[in-house]
């Protein structure tokens, strides 16, 4: 199906920004509004759809402030994006509230981790850079309406494995930073480790140089293999040549290796896996770890997520050894928003 982008990338540069421009302006609602447009040039593009997703279905989570949204594309696919606010205190009663937003980058996913409702769901195919990018001026108008503040960082951890669907999601991330006044550290790319995408991500010019997470879970070998299936042989050996190319490339003292570690009771939480952890990520350079309780899915008690006072001791243990180390709060659970949980479900579950 053709977007408005096929046909604007035919088009001078100039002309591209004016559009990408005005897809900001809550007074545009089409690209026939975007007066500096040249008549012709508008009924061109008349036909075509600004906002290439429609609202199916809100859910907003009574836990805390988090929202679900599930997008209707335009050929009837569906996918989800949530908002979520910040969970640190206002710095003063008057400041504006900032919202995360988590985006979508396929419906479903290829990469089958064995956490991720996801995964499970099964792969239907890759968004375009329009679909990507709409799921952020979806929040913003919503924000815009209900008064409610502002979008502060994006980060790409929903549907889909964003380094499978490269192109697109590096063609979003540019538009954002660029179109939308995003800083370039206010975006976060998670990938379970794909690693052709990691590989261009660094030899490519135009990559910008926003956060890089990834999905780690188990720095023992066999064990993240079993959690996430795809994971190449030679992974680790890989990933420690990959940091140090990763930090000459973005030297700057904000950019670190993030490291997502999802605590599932039993499998990946015993002292093993903390002192492999604490030996894989000495050898990563800047790196900063996210420690993250699992989130159950699909209504399967079998699969726990491990004791809170686990997660806070690792947390302890990891700071001694001199690791930057946060321990992220679900957000959204009620709602099947949090982490892991996104599969286009119409309910809670
Ligand atoms: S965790 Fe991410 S990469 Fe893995 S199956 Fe889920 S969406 Fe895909």
């Amino acid at each position: 199906m053709i977007g408005w982008n096929d046909v604007a990338l035919l088009e001078p540069k100039y002309r591209r920004e004016q559009i990408y421009r005005a897809w900001f302006d809550a007074g545009v609602k089409g690209i026939g509004d975007i007066s500096t447009l040249p008549k012709d040039l508008r009924e061109k593009f008349y036909a075509l759809l600004w906002m290439p997703i429609k609202l199916e279905k809100l859910l907003d989570s009574k836990l805390d402030d988090t929202k679900r949204a599930l997008l209707r594309l335009s050929d009837g696919e569906m996918v989800e994006t949530v908002l979520m606010g910040r969970q640190s205190k206002k710095i003063s009663p008057s400041a504006e509230k900032r919202y995360t937003i988590c985006v979508s980058s396929q419906v479903g996913c290829p990469m089958k981790c064995v956490f991720c409702a996801t995964g499970r769901a099964g792969f239907k195919r890759n968004l375009s850079m329009e679909e990507i990018v709409a799921q952020f001026r979806f929040w913003q108008e919503y924000l815009r309406e209900n008064r409610k503040g502002e979008i502060g960082n994006v980060v790409f951890m929903g549907q889909g494995e964003p380094l499978l669907n490269y192109e697109a999601v590096k063609n979003a991330m540019n538009i954002l930073i660029k179109f939308a006044n995003l800083g370039h550290t206010k975006i976060t790319l998670s990938t379970a480790g794909v690693v052709a995408g990691m590989e261009k991500m660094i030899d490519d010019p135009d990559f910008p140089p926003i956060r890089f997470a990834l999905s780690l879970h188990s720095a023992i070998p066999d064990d993240r293999k079993k959690l996430i299936p795809s994971q190449p042989e030679d992974f680790f050996e890989f990933l420690i040549g990959w940091s140090k190319k990763y930090h000459i490339k973005f030297a700057s003292r904000t950019h670190f290796v993030g490291l997502e570690y999802m605590f599932i009771g039993g499998i990946n939480d015993s002292d093993r896996h903390l002192k492999a952890l604490i030996k894989l990520a000495s050898k990563l350079g800047r790196v900063r770890l996210n420690l993250i309780p699992y989130n159950s899915i699909d209504n399967d008690k079998s699969v726990k997520s491990a004791d809170f006072e686990i997660i806070k001791s690792w947390q302890q243990t990891l700071m001694k050894s001199g690791f930057t180390t946060t321990v992220r709060l679900s957000q959204g659970s009620d709602i099947a928003a949090a982490c892991g949980q996104l599969k286009n479900s119409y309910d809670n579950r």
